[in-house]
């Protein structure tokens, strides 16, 4: 059989799970070697130097030179003694992937002697020069240099590169001449600054001793393994890394059974092997499993600061890609890699946490912590409120459109779910209107505040269709797309929250000012906000149609267009609110407004010109092929006189025709359209035209070819089938 369906498949049902041992006996034993951790630094380091630097990672103090020249010796040896030859910076351009240009740690001296080399100034600094990632017109041809610089918040580690030694990675930003962001990370860490700074303000109306308050991320991971032979199979996966044709099988995902099942032996070998690997490096991965779909699944870290889970998320999927090549299997991050049955997200674990220990979200048996609880949590909920498009728009994406408003998915309708017992405590306060207070009365047993813990405790609410979903002691974002870099998303929640508790202690302050009493003020503010955004709270089934009604009605906005999606970043709102929390100025956000409708365009043109391309060269030669054989068979049938016994062959030739037709055609004027769409200029508009002329083809197209995929026979049809790619050994 020339068919390299036949021949993947052979090729991947001859695989077995590969035997994996870990690099010692404990855990602690490999935890993290693989990291320049504060440990390490603390043994290699002065005290002088030691000092300096946890002070810059807890206060992102400066790094004087001589500081640097040390902390890079010590890197230097430490990293040459482990078989490192090179060093990279290791930053996150705004393409989505990681990137990192090597040096080699040694040097010619000018006897022509090799000298291992590697100053404070490289560590602080590189010019990678790096020009062709994506600026968004931030850098000129003129100044196209890029800087990388140190982020020493997290931790620089070693990555192996399979042959040819390991590399030093230091993580870093990358900003342009001007000092613009280029990169996730600047904007995160101011975003980061913000809320610290915010949230400590806060939190001094209850307690002075907080002096800094720690924003933690904990990343749920889900994603499709597919066997390798399969995946090179099929060029859709290969160009686009989702399928644009496929007829679901005739088991999907309806059987769940899936979800937290035992875990085929192959997969189960991939996960332990990358768990080593990402544990090494100083990854807390914590649980795995299967996940809903077939062939889905997820790991989950622990929860860490935010920038460091972030960096820890990025490198963690790389590990994974690595890894997964080892055992023979791809790895799909890509929100909706199969039709029909679930896609993947990355759940957004976030919470706030003080210096003095204390989980900001979480409710405490202490009246007056309880009161501080709310206090964060109304203004949580506040802030997504009065911000839900621009959190909207941190998760448009082109593979997250397949995932959010498409006809299978959620709605792309932002609401918060807060669970029966804290929503009745809200409506509580609402409702108590006039609270005075005689001497002796306790505000906390009048507003019933003393009661939420006790509640909360038992309260196990669980919703999984709520896109904001407050989990017990933290919330959790849900709609963050699988293969997306979470900074997008930890960029905004982080200002919009710093921006709102500022507002809160503006308002207090002024309240105080006025000879309020603390308590009673605090209640009436929050009394206040929630009455502005209880229409943002929702119990119920998130993926319903009456919801989307009952949105509507609400005035909720429902933005189905990732294009859509994206102009909110560039409305003045939008501007003002990066600019007066310190975190972009216009040019930066409109820079990266420019790169997404960007990499929205092209991603939509590589998946149109797959459709094509399969649609006409694998698809359509195929059924011509088989719709020859019919015909054939049926001129058989008629020459020994069984005319009527040909009737059914020639239905099914007819039908075949007939999807031909259809295919050809919307092949052919969605190619005129994309012609069309690529002479305008303006990068909104292309978009626009992606999004709406050149995508309505997408699934009139598949529709046919799905419906050939019945009728062809089964030995003929080139793409590796649904049922086959799903189902692991
Ligand atoms: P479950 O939701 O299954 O009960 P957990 O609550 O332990 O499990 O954790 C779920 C996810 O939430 C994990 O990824 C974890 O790291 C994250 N998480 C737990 N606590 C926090 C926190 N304070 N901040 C951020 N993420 C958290
Ligand atoms: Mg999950």
């Amino acid at each position: 059989m020339s068919n390299l369906r036949f021949k993947a498949l052979e090729i991947a049902q001859s695989r077995q799970a590969l035997p994996v041992a870990p690099p010692a006996e404990r855990v602690v034993d490999f935890y993290g070697v693989n990291t320049f951790n504060q440990e390490v630094m603390r043994s290699l380091l002065s005290p002088e130097a030691y000092l300096k630097i946890t002070q810059a990672i807890e206060t992102g103090g400066k790094i004087d030179r001589e500081i640097a020249d040390e902390v890079a010796n010590a890197m230097k040896s430490w990293a040459i003694a482990r078989g490192a030859t090179h060093y990279t910076h290791w930053f996150q351009p705004l393409t989505g992937d990681t990137a990192e240009k090597h040096d080699a740690f040694f040097d010619i001296t000018m006897e022509g002697k090799a000298l291992e080399k590697f100053k404070g100034s490289a560590l602080v600094q590189q010019e990678p020069d790096a020009s062709s990632f994506p600026s968004g017109g931030l850098r000129n041809t003129f100044e196209a240099r890029g800087y990388t610089g140190w982020d020493p918040g997290s931790p620089a580690f070693l990555m192996d590169n399979g042959a040819g030694g390991k590399t030093l990675c230091i993580p870093s930003v990358f900003i342009s001449y001007t000092g613009e962001a280029l990169d996730y990370k600047t904007p995160l860490l101011k975003a980061l600054h913000a809320l610290d700074k915010s949230a400590t303000a806060v939190c001094q109306f209850f307690d002075r001793h907080v002096t800094k308050v720690t924003a933690t991320l904990g990343p749920e991971q889900e994603y499709f393994l597919v066997d390798k032979a399969l995946f090179y199979a099929r060029p859709d996966l290969v160009m686009a890394g989702r399928t644009v044709f496929g007829h679901s099988p005739a088991r999907g995902q309806q059987l769940e059974d899936h979800y937290f099942g035992t875990i085929p032996p192959r997969v189960n070998a991939f996960m332990v092997d990358f768990e080593f690997e990402a544990m090494k490096l100083g990854i807390p991965v914590r649980t795995r499993h299967n996940e809903v779909a077939p062939a889905q699944f997820e790991v989950a870290p622990t929860f860490e600061e935010v920038n460091l889970s972030i960096d820890h998320n990025a490198l963690l999927m790389d590990l994974m890609e690595k890894v997964a090549e080892k055992h023979n299997l791809k790895v799909l991050f890509h929100e909706k890699p199969f039709a029909g049955i679930n896609g993947s997200g990355k759940h957004n674990n976030w919470s706030m946490g003080t210096d003095t220990g204390v989980n900001l979200l979480a409710p405490s048996t202490k009246p007056k912590e309880s009161l501080r609880f709310l206090t964060f949590l109304v203004n949580v909920v506040k802030a997504v409120h009065d911000n839900a498009d621009l959190l909207r728009a941190t998760i448009a994406s082109a593979g997250n459109e397949y995932r959010l408003g498409a006809n299978e998915a959620p709605p792309a309708i932002v609401s918060v779910f807060l669970g029966e017992t804290l929503t009745q405590a809200l409506e509580d306060l609402e409702n108590k209107s006039e609270i005075s207070l005689n001497k002796g009365d306790n505000v906390y047993y009048k507003l019933g505040i003393n009661r939420i813990p006790a509640l909360l405790r038992d309260n196990t609410d669980r919703n999984r269709t709520s896109p904001f979903a407050f989990t017990g002691n933290k919330f959790e974002f849900r709609a963050v797309g699988g293969g997306a870099n979470s900074a997008s998303t930890m960029i905004v929640l982080n200002s919009i929250v710093a921006d709102q508790l500022a507002r809160f202690k503006v308002e207090l302050d002024k309240r105080l000012n006025g000879g309020e009493k603390k308590e009673l003020a605090i209640v009436d503010i929050l009394k206040q906000y929630y009455k502005e955004c209880k229409r943002i709270l929702f119990e119920g089934n998130g993926y319903s149609d009456e919801w989307v009604e009952e949105a509507a009605r609400r005035g909720l906005s429902n933005i189905n267009s990732t294009p859509e999606a994206l102009a909110i970043y560039v409305k003045p709102d939008s501007l003002d609110l990066f600019q007066r929390v310190g975190v972009m100025n216009h040019r930066e956000v409109e820079s990266r407004y420019e790169i997404e409708l960007e990499k929205y365009v092209k991603k939509v043109q590589i998946e149109s010109r797959v459709i094509g391309d399969l649609a006409m060269n694998h698809v359509v030669s195929t059924a011509l092929k088989y719709q020859n054989k019919l015909a054939e068979t049926a001129k058989a049938l008629i020459d020994i006189g069984m005319k009527e016994e040909a009737e059914p062959i020639k239905d099914i030739i007819r039908e075949i025709s007939t999807r031909l037709v259809a295919i050809k055609s919307g092949v052919e004027q969605m190619t005129e359209a994309r012609k069309r769409a690529n002479t305008v200029g303006d990068m909104a508009e292309m978009a626009r035209l992606y999004a709406t002329e050149i995508k309505n083809f997408f699934e009139q197209i598949r529709y046919e070819v799905d419906k050939l995929e019945l009728i062809i026979d089964d030995e003929d049809w080139p793409l590796v089938k649904y049922r086959e790619m799903l189902f692991i050994k």
